[in-house]
C-alpha cells in the first residue's frame, strides 16, 4: 500500500468513517504503519513527527489530522485546507438553495411588477376614460349654448331688420351686433375650446341679457317646436320660478 501511494500520490486517499476507525491504527502494534501514512491532500507523508511520541499522545489529538466529515488522514498543511467531499458538498448545496431562493424571489418579484404594471395601465385606462368623457359631456354642453346662441342671433337679427327705423330699431341691431359676437366664441369654444371643462358662461349670460332685452323692445318671444324658447342650461340649478313678466312675454307674434 505504501508502495502504491509513493507511484501515484494523487491516488484516491484512504477514508476512515469513524474515529474508531481511525484509534484503531494507533494500537503499539500499527503505530509504525500509522506514521508512514500519507496526507489524504497532499500524498506527502503526514505523521513522521509522531515516530518518537508515544500513540496515547497521539490518539488524544485524532481531530488535528483527521476530517470527520470526509474521513481523510492529513498532514499539517492540509488539515484545514483540504479537498473536502462533504463540506464542498454543503457549500454547492448551499450555493444552489441561495441560486433557487434567488431565481425565486425574482420570479415573485417580476409577477408583482407585472401585476403592479397591468394595475397602473387599468388604473391610467379608467382615468383617460374618465377624462374622454368629461371632455365631451362638456363639449356637448359648449354645443348646446352655441346652439341656443345661434337661434338667438338669427332671431334677433329678423326682429331688427323688420322693426320700424327709430331707436328701438337702433338698439335691436347693437343687440344682434352683440349676440353675433357671442355666437361666433361660443361656436369657437366647441371647435378650439380654450375652456374645455367649462361653457363661457359669461358670454353665454350677456346672450340671455340681450335677448330678454330684445324681448321687451319688440313684445316677442322664439318658440321652438311650440315652447318658448328655454335659454337654462340644463346643468345649472334651476331658478326660482318666473315672474309675472316672463308669463307676460308669452303672448309673442
Ligand atoms: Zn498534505
Ligand atoms: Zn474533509
Amino acid at each position: 500500500m505504501a508502495a502504491t501511494n509513493e507511484a501515484s500520490p494523487k491516488k484516491a486517499p484512504a477514508f476512515y468513517k469513524s474515529e474508531d476507525e481511525v484509534r484503531a491504527l494507533l494500537t503499539n502494534d500499527a503505530f509504525k504503519k500509522f506514521c508512514k501514512k500519507k496526507c489524504g491532500e497532499c500524498g506527502a507523508p503526514a505523521f513522521k513527527k509522531f515516530a518518537k511520541v508515544s500513540p496515547l499522545v497521539v490518539r488524544a489529538q485524532v481531530g488535528s489530522f483527521w476530517c470527520a466529515s470526509c474521513g481523510r488522514l492529513l498532514c499539517d498543511a492540509h488539515r484545514n485546507q483540504h479537498t473536502c467531499e462533504k463540506e464542498d458538498a454543503e457549500r454547492a448545496r448551499k450555493r444552489n438553495q441561495n441560486v433557487a431562493q434567488v431565481r425565486e424571489s425574482l420570479r415573485r418579484e417580476a409577477a408583482a411588477k407585472e401585476a403592479a404594471d397591468a394595475e397602473a395601465a387599468a388604473a391610467k385606462r379608467a382615468a383617460d376614460d374618465k377624462k374622454a368623457a368629461i371632455f365631451h359631456m362638456w363639449k356637448d354642453r359648449r354645443k348646446h349654448a352655441a346652439g341656443v346662441s345661434t337661434t338667438i342671433a338669427n332671431m334677433v337679427q329678423r326682429w331688427a331688420v323688420q322693426a320700424p327705423s327709430g331707436r328701438a330699431q337702433d338698439e335691436l341691431l347693437e343687440l344682434y351686433t352683440s349676440c353675433n359676437r357671442i355666437n361666433l366664441r361660443l361656436w369657437n369654444e366647441v371647435s378650439q375650446p380654450t375652456l374645455p371643462g367649462a361653457v363661457d358662461d359669461e358670454a353665454y349670460d350677456r346672450l340671455v341679457a340681450n335677448y330678454d332685452r330684445a324681448r321687451d323692445l319688440t313684445g316677442l318671444v322664439i318658440v321652438v317646436d311650440g315652447q318658448p324658447l328655454d335659454t337654462h342650461l340644463p346643468w345649472r340649478p334651476r331658478p326660482p320660478p318666473p315672474d309675472d313678466a316672463a308669463a307676460a312675454g308669452d303672448g309673442g307674434p
